[in-house]
């Protein structure tokens, strides 16, 4: 019960009260300056034709001159919603909501005589719940403020006491279900934007297991190639080194078959650890295939990736794999040359760990072009 009575007054999740908040202050303030203009209009034409109206200028001059007043505060609040505080905001709302409903109420109660005006003070009332995103408080207010005012000032206006009584029911029912559909949209509208969140948070994490290898963390094979295409246009065009490494344990397929399988997966992971320790965070590291590694190095050259190779060799050695085990890897390493296409780059790079293997494993090989070693 209490909770249901919690729900009900707030029934937001705390965690996204106030993108909440921002949401619906945007969405009304955006509303309130297209109802204020409107409703300007409105009053501004029944002001020409006032005279046929009962004489009610001073009410339909005091809302213009309210309007007047409000309707460039709506702007400012709009533009600067989010440096202003909220509460100013919802005051400013529940103070313009009030005056309508006072223009409303005089401008029903002042033409009883002329039938079928009552109903445009309802109307205003419905279009309020309907167009309106209001908290329960504010909400209470207004449409109470509204009840209430009705009740008070209609006898002065109607003396038929039967006719008093039937209007008063009529309307206070009336009120009470445009309060409740208020409610109704509210509420709806936090449940969409609940549900709203729940799917981008979902995307967002989809979008993160389709970059990543499950079993490292690492960037996967795609992301990699990704990153290292952005990467390698983000160093060309603000002018700094790039580097790669691609390292690939050595006889890794020994590893696996003495200790099995899920020892090495075991060691891939940390080694993965390490790598991922040892490197900067503007480093990217990726799981290039089984027992393959990419690093990417942003702002590195080459002798800079040399001796980060050599680094990451040493840290290999002080690892715990939690089994017996030396591990090494031998690696290629080059530095992009901007006159070099990615793909070349990614060849070479590779023909150098390919010599790395060839020349005894547990070693890098480095250079920039196919034809040129340094
Ligand atoms: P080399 O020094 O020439 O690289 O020898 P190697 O044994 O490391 O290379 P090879 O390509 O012959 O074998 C790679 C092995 O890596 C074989 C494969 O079963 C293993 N491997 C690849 N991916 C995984 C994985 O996710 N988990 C485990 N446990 N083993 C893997
Ligand atoms: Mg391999
Ligand atoms: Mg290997």
């Amino acid at each position: 019960m209490k909770k249901r009575m919690r729900s009900w007054l707030t029934p937001i999740p705390r965690n996204l009260r106030e993108a909440f908040q921002q949401e619906i202050t945007r969405i009304n303030l955006r509303r309130l300056i297209g109802i204020s203009i409107t409703l300007f209009f409105i009053a501004l034409v029944l002001l020409v034709f006032e005279d046929s109206f009962f004489h009610i200028g001073p009410v339909i001059f005091a809302f213009l001159i309210a309007s007047l007043l409000q309707i460039p505060l709506f702007f400012v609040a709009f533009r600067y919603r989010l440096k202003i505080k909220r509460s100013l905001i919802q005051a400013q709302t529940l103070v313009y909501l009030l005056s309508v409903i006072l223009f409303g109420i005089q401008l029903s109660l002042r033409l009883t005589t002329q039938p079928g005006l009552i109903p445009l003070f309802l109307i205003m009332n419905l279009a309020m719940a309907a167009i309106l995103y209001l908290d329960i408080q504010t909400s209470m207010l207004v449409f109470t403020f509204a009840a209430v005012l009705f009740t008070f000032l209609l006898p002065s206006f109607q003396s038929d006491a039967t006719l008093v009584f039937i209007t008063l029911i009529n309307v206070l029912i009336f009120i009470f279900m445009v309060w409740l559909l208020n409610r109704m949209i509210y509420r709806m509208k936090v449940d969409g934007f609940a549900l709203e969140r729940e799917l981008k948070e979902k995307d967002r994490v989809l979008a993160e297991m389709n970059q990543r290898d499950p079993l490292t963390g690492l960037d996967n094979h795609t992301s990699s190639f990704r990153k290292l295409y952005e990467e390698a246009a983000k160093a060309k065009r603000i002018g700094y080194p790039i580097s790669l490494i691609l390292c690939d344990i050595d006889d890794f397929k020994h590893i696996n078959d003495t200790f099995g399988h899920p020892a090495g997966d075991h060691v891939l992971l940390r080694i993965s650890q390490t790598i991922r320790a040892t490197l900067r965070t503007t480093d990217i590291v990726g799981r290039y295939g089984g027992e393959e590694f990419i690093l990417i190095l942003p702002d590195t050259d080459l002798d800079a990736a040399c001796i980060l190779s050599d680094r990451l060799s040493q840290a290999m050695t002080k690892t715990n794999y939690d089994v017996d085990v030396n591990v090494t890897m031998s690696k290629g390493i080059c530095q992009y040359d901007a006159g070099q296409s990615i793909d070349e780059w990614i060849r070479t790079t590779d023909r150098r760990l390919y010599e790395a293997k060839h020349n005894g494993k547990n070693r890098f090989e480095s250079g920039t072009r196919l034809h040129q070693r340094t």
